[in-house]
């Protein structure tokens, strides 16, 4: 059994207790982290508590946590758990209060939970076999900046996908791909361009993204951050996903039609082994 943390403890999971008033539960008033773990150690961490700061300002929360004190939390519960790949999940809440559409920030505790899962990052069937993804309309809420528990249209968006044999949906708004359901898109051009949607509050500012882009831009590949339709999706010579949790994914079809041959493509297998190896160097 996990241990996982709830509000300043250390517990068991079947023992971890939250109010059924959170503002989380009924809400969806909550944000949340996900870092992964490689070797035990921590991947991109300065970068997923800024965002989380970012997150918790745009709505007015309150982090009453230090960074220091989240870092020794994600320590802790990766030794208690002995994780060696996978990763820390992170929650935060405004709080608990009777349900009320309007809430007062400064009379709430936020709630605090986090607990690991143990996951195999590196050698994985999407790895080697890449993703087929169809195309959705994107019908999530004007702020996918921020990153929130509203995951109830993703989550319909990845089991739609699944429902149509395909491993997960890329969303679509006016005819432009803006991301796919827990990850940023990229295609990439007959001449070797990488092309991914620049950030607004349509997608969420991702970390893996923000990071292998830097990577990317080292080693001298075009980058183009503007939009892209699905139209030209489907024609690119390659298409790939970035997450947390994922690295890189390769997309090897959309809609059915099959990209580089239905294999994952040279360029998303390339930057696919920089990130994780560059990633490996600069681990907390
Ligand atoms: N977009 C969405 C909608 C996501 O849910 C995620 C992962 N949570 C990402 C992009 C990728 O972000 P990151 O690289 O920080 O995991």
């Amino acid at each position: 059994m996990r241990t996982v943390y709830v509000n300043g403890e250390y517990v068991p999971e079947n023992d971890a207790k939250i109010s059924v008033f959170d503002r989380g539960f009924l809400m969806a008033d909550a944000i949340y982290e996900v870092a992964a773990v490689l070797d035990g150690k921590l991947a991109d961490f300065p970068a997923h508590i800024k965002r989380l700061h970012r997150s918790a300002g745009e709505l007015g929360m309150r982090v009453d946590v230090s960074d220091d004190k989240l870092l020794t939390i994600h320590r802790e519960l990766v030794r208690l758990n002995e994780v060696d790949q996978g990763m820390v999940y992170l929650q935060m809440t405004r709080g608990a209060a009777d349900r009320d559409f309007a809430f007062d920030t400064d009379k709430m505790t936020p709630s605090l939970v986090l607990f690991t899962q143990s996951k195999e990052l590196l050698d994985t069937p999407v790895a080697t076999k890449g993703l087929k993804v169809i195309t959705l309309e994107d019908k999530r809420w004007g702020r996918c900046d921020i990153k929130t528990t509203q995951l109830l249209y993703p989550s319909l968006a990845k089991m739609e996908a699944k429902k149509a044999g395909a491993d997960d949906a890329w969303l679509v708004r006016d005819g432009e791909v803006t991301e796919g359901s827990s990850n940023n898109a990229y295609i990439v051009t007959k001449e070797g361009a990488i092309v991914t949607r620049p950030l607004s509050n349509s997608i969420l500012p991702g970390i893996t993204r923000a990071t292998l882009m830097a990577y990317a831009e080292e080693t001298g590949t075009k980058i183009e951050e503007r939009t892209f339709t699905v139209e030209e999706a489907r024609n690119a010579a390659e298409a790939f996903i970035s997450s947390a949790s994922v690295f890189v994914g390769p997309v090897v079809a959309i809609d059915g039609v099959q990209l580089s041959d239905g294999k994952p493509g040279p360029v998303a297998t390339k930057l696919r082994e920089l990130y994780i190896a560059e990633t490996r160097k600069r681990l907390v």
